[in-house]
Order: C-alpha cells, then structure tokens, then sequence
C-alpha cells in the first residue's frame, strides 16, 4: 500500500474524504453506480474522451475563461485600506461560459459519459434551477430526452428558470413530496434513476452524491483551477496567495481549489451563506451551523434539526442554499487545509453592488458571497499579494431579487 501525502489523493477506493462521502444508497443503486465508475475510469484513460472534451469546452462553452486583474475594483479597495495593504485582486471570468455559469462545465463532461454508456435518457434535480438549464442545455445539445426533478414550491419560486428549460425541450417533474424543495427533488430523481437503470444517465449538479460523483464533477469543474494556474503563471510569474470561492454544494469551489491543494503557500477559503446571521436558523452554512449525517448518498456535513430532520437553507441566493456540503469539503475543512467562512446577505449585497461599479461586471448573488470575503481579506494582505476569485456566475439572473432586497421597484 502506498503512503498518500497528497491532498489531491482522495477519495479512498471506496470514495471516502477521510470520514466523509462513500456511498449510501439503496441495494438496487449499487451496480448503476458502480457501472458508472467503471466507465469513468475507463473514460479517464481514453484520449478521445478527453479531446471531445475539450472541443466542447472551447467551441461551445467559450473556454479558456479569462483571468482578469481587477484593477478598479482593487484600487477602490486599497483607498480604505491601512497604509500598504490591498492584495491584487484577479477575477476567475466563469461567469463568461454559455449559459453564464460553472455549472456547464460538469454537463457537458456528464452527457459525454452517458452517450459512451449508451444512455438514451437524461434525468437531474434542481432547486433554483440553473442546473436544470445547464443539464437541459446539454441534453438539447446531443439530442437526448431529458427529465428535470424539481421541488414543486421551487417551480413557483423560480417561473423564468422553468420557462427556459422547457425552451429547452426539457419536462419539469414538480415534485410534491415533503417540504417541495430540492432534497424532496434529488430523492425522486433517485427514484426514477432505480426504475429506470436500463436507458437513463443521472446528471448531479455539485460535488455531492454518492461516490463517484464528487470525485467526477471535481474533476470536471477543475479545468477551473487549471487554466486559472497557468494563467496567474503567465501573469504574474508565481502562484497566488489566496483562493476564494462561494459554496453552495462546493462545485466551484473544488474546482478552482484541486488544483492548488498541494501547493502549501496558497491559502484557500470557502464561503458559505450566512444568510440572515449564523445566530439564526435563516441560513446555509452546513459545515458552521450543521453536524455530519447522510444525504444524498454520501456522508457529509448538514443542515439539521435536534431530531436529525434535515432542515432548509436560506440565502438570497438561491443557488446557495443547498442544505449539506460535498463531502470533500467536510474533509478539507476537518484537517484545515481550507478555511471556510461565511457571509451573510447584507454583506454579499453590498459587494455585489461594489463590483458593478468599480469594475462594470453584474455578478451572481452567489459570487458576490466570495466577493465580499474578497475585500475582507484584500484589506489586511499586502499589496503585492494575489487574490483569484471565482467569478462563478453573471447577475442577470438575481436582478429582481437585488431590486427587491434593495427596496426599488422595477
Ligand atoms: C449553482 C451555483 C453555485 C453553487 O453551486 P456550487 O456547486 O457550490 O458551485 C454557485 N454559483 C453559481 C453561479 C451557481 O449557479
């Protein structure tokens, strides 16, 4: 048995982060998932998987995305900053791929994998619904029919997202189960998957689920981390001092982290949604404010109640309030290697504001969690310090909420 001192070693055969992940599901699952990672790894050593990779990558969701000095946005920082303090601030431009989001990345890698295994039939949950448009953009891409889970009081929540999956040729399955949000629709999307092992392909839309999917999206979403080193390589010469990324369930944040995870002298930190406050229970950080337990096929860090009831996220940003965490994350957090923080609604809003006029970029609310982080730490790092942060995501979609929260009407 070899010794493994890497952090990029992970997970165990049997898909474990240290204690975390594995993988809990019903007998009847075992040998989809288990097909599944056989052909991942067969997928992995196939070059001609990893060049129509990268066709699609480029050609259709516009990669490389740029790395971008924020020159005003780190001006503006420095001004009220002590004296000789304000990190440079680089931005990771995600929010630049079709459909205007990281989640796209990790489609396209998955649809790729179903048509290897010969799948006929795509099926994903969603919540706020932009992994639903992300998984229905790629089904209409290959020609495949495809059936989206989702909560049915999300489904009221979010009309426009709906609207642009069915554009998209997609059914909604509203889901009438329990407190009809996401956990409600990623159950029945398992439920159809076990009925249905013969023809359908399951597309999850974070580093979650039962193993091997947070091991798969990781690496799908880590071109992110890739491109961002070598970028920083050529624009500065040395790596930087400090990784930020928003969590929901920690898809963009693993993949601008993997990459860097075994270079000591970059520090990382992960967000989570604090928001109304941490002292409330209007809020979504699973690994400050929840306890390990077992949800969607993994073990994790969770969002519960005293009777082990998983309990519903809250966050001006919808796409934040997934109620755990990948279970990566809970072990990256438990043996320190990445901090983890947190945010609250107030505090994203104002730096989401902050960055549409230093720099003329609308981000999601989701980023503009790390942005926020972003300013906190610029203010106390020395200015030849360097900061990436994921752009994961544009703010077109958060307009009204922003409008709403500001008190304008629109
Ligand atoms: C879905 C989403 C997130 C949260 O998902 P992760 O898996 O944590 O990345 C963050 N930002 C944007 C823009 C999203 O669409």
């Amino acid at each position: 048995m070899t010794i493994q001192n890497s952090y990029r070693a992970q997970p165990s055969p049997d898909g474990h982060f240290g204690q975390f992940g594995g993988r809990y599901v019903a007998e009847t699952l075992m040998p989809l998932i288990l097909d599944l990672e056989r052909e991942y790894r067969a997928a992995q050593a196939d070059p001609a998987f990893q060049t129509e990779l990268d066709w699609l990558l480029k050609h259709y969701v516009g990669r490389p995305s740029p790395l971008y000095y924020a020159e005003r946005f780190t001006e503006a920082v420095r001004a009220d900053a002590p004296e000789g303090m304000g990190a440079k601030v680089y931005l990771k431009r995600d929010e630049l791929n079709h459909t205007g989001a990281h989640k796209i990345n990790n489609c396209i890698g998955q649809i790729l994998l179903a048509k290897r295994m010969g799948k006929t039939r795509i099926i994903a949950e969603t919540g706020a619904g932009q992994h639903g448009v992300a998984t229905a953009t790629v089904a209409a891409r290959f020609g495949l029919p495809c059936t989206i889970y989702m909560g049915a009081r999300d489904t009221v929540r979010q009309q426009p997202n709906v609207f642009r999956m069915k554009l998209l040729g997609a059914e909604i399955v509203p889901v009438t189960a329990g407190a009809q949000t996401l956990k409600d629709a990623m159950n029945e999307a398992l439920r159809d998957w076990v009925a249905n092992v013969e023809d359908t392909f399951y597309i999850i839309g974070t580093a979650a689920g039962p193993h091997p999917y947070p091991e798969l999206v990781r690496d799908f979403q880590s071109v992110i981390g890739r491109e961002a080193r070598e970028q920083i390589m050529e624009a500065e010469g040395r790596l930087p001092d400090l990784l930020v990324a928003a969590i929901g369930g920690g898809s963009n944040a693993i993949g601008l982290f993997h990459p860097f995870l075994d270079d000591a002298d970059v520090r990382m930190v992960g967000i989570e949604a604090a928001g109304h406050g941490l002292d409330t229970v209007e809020h979504a950080a699973s690994l400050a404010g929840g306890e390990p337990g077992v949800l969607h096929g993994n073990r994790t860090y969770l969002l519960q109640d005293e009777d082990g009831q998983i309990t519903e996220g809250h966050s001006i940003s919808a796409g934040l309030d997934y109620p755990g965490i990948g279970p990566e994350h809970s072990w990256l957090h438990e043996t320190g290697r990445v901090q983890y923080e947190s945010c609250t609604d107030r505090e994203a809003l104002d730096a989401f504001q902050f960055l549409c006029r230093t720099e003329g970029i609308i981000p999601a609310l989701e980023p503009a969690h790390a942005l926020s982080a972003v300013v906190r730490h610029a203010r106390t790092m020395p200015r030849d310090q360097i900061i990436i942060a994921n752009l994961c995501g544009r703010g077109d979609k958060d307009i009204f909420t922003v409008a709403d929260a500001l008190g304008v009407k629109i």
